[in-house]
C-alpha cells in the first residue's frame, strides 16, 4: 500500500532522509519510532506529499505520488493525516468539521455527509458532541474528532505524527483505543508515536529511525527482545526506563 523506495530528502544542505526504503502492505500497521530529530515527521511528511523529495520514489496503491501529473489536492485529500496539534476548525462545529472535505472535495450532498459525520462520530465514542464546538471539548475528545475527519475521506491510509503527545497523560488511552480499534477494523496505519505500549500491542512492524535512516525494520517481539541496532537498544532503554516519562 505504500512503498519508499531509496527516498532522498534534503533541507537545504541538511540530509533528513537518508536512503529510505520501506514497505508497509495492506491492513498493515507500522509504529515508527527514534530520537528526536530522527527524521520521522520528515518521511511521514514526504508521504503525504507535504514536502518535496530529491531522489527515490513513493508510491501508495501502485501510484507515483511524486509524478508530475498527479494533483496535489486531490492526493492529500485521499489520505488521512492526524497530527499532534488537532488543528480542527474553531469556528465549525464537530459535524461540519467532519462534513468539510466529503462534500468539498467528494462532492457528497449535507444529508449525505451529515450522516457519515454522525456514523464517524460513532465510531470514536462522540456521537453525543456532535453540535459541540471545538473549544467545548478536551484534548483527547478533540484529537477523536480529528481521526472522525481524517476517516471521512475513506482514505486507503492513514498517517498519524505524535497523536498523543499534546495530550494530557489521562487522555492519552482513549485516543489510542480508536487507533487500535482502526487498526483491528483493517486499517492501513502508519503511526509516528513514543507510546510503546501501543506499539507492542497493535504494531505488525516497527520501523526505528535514526539520523534519517531506518536502521531497523522489525516485528514487535523482536525490536523489544533483541533490537538489533545499538541505537535501537539505548532509545530502548531510555524510554522504558521506569519512572521515566516517555518524550524524545
Ligand atoms: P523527528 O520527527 O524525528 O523529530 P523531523 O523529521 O522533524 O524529526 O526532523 C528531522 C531533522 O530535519 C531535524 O534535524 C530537523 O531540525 C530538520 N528539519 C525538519 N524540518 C525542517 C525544515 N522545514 N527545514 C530545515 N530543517 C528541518
Ligand atoms: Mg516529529
Amino acid at each position: 500500500m505504500i512503498e519508499l523506495d531509496k527516498v532522498q530528502k534534503w533541507y537545504g544542505q541538511y540530509h533528513a532522509l537518508d536512503c529510505v526504503s520501506g514497505r508497509v502492505a495492506n491492513g498493515e500497521v507500522v509504529v515508527v519510532c527514534g530520537p528526536s530529530g530522527s527524521g520521522k515527521s520528515t518521511m511521514i511528511r514526504t508521504i503525504n506529499r507535504l514536502e518535496p523529495i530529491q531522489g527515490g520514489t513513493i508510491r501508495i496503491g501502485g501510484k507515483d505520488i511524486y509524478a508530475q501529473c498527479e494533483d496535489v489536492n486531490a492526493l492529500r485529500a485521499g489520505i488521512g493525516f492526524v497530527f499532534q496539534q488537532f488543528n480542527l476548525f474553531p469556528h465549525l462545529s464537530v459535524r461540519e468539521n467532519i462534513m468539510l472535505s466529503p462534500m468539498k472535495v467528494a462532492g457528497m450532498s449535507r444529508a449525505q455527509a451529515s450522516d457519515m459525520a454522525q456514523g464517524l462520530l460513532a465510531k470514536v465514542g462522540l456521537a453525543h458532541k456532535i453540535d459541540a464546538m471545538p473549544a467545548n471539548l478536551s484534548g483527547g475528545q478533540q484529537q477523536r474528532v480529528a481521526i472522525a475527519r481524517a476517516l471521512a475521506q475513506r482514505p486507503p491510509v492513514i498517517l498519524f505524527d505524535e497523536p498523543t503527545s499534546a495530550l494530557d497523560p489521562e487522555m492519552v488511552g482513549e485516543v489510542l483505543a480508536v487507533m487500535k480499534q482502526l487498526a483491528q477494523d483493517g486499517m492501513t496505519m502508519m503511526v509516528v508515536t513514543h507510546e510503546m505500549g501501543f506499539a507492542r500491542e497493535v504494531a505488525d512492524r516497527i520501523w526505528f529511525m535514526d539520523e534519517g535512516r531506518i536502521v531497523e525494520q522489525s516485528t514487535p517481539g523482536q525490536f523489544f527482545s533483541q533490537p538489533e541496532h545499538p541505537r535501537a537498544r539505548r532509545f530502548l532503554a531510555d524510554i522504558l526506563r521506569p519512572g521515566v516519562a516517555a518524550c524524545a
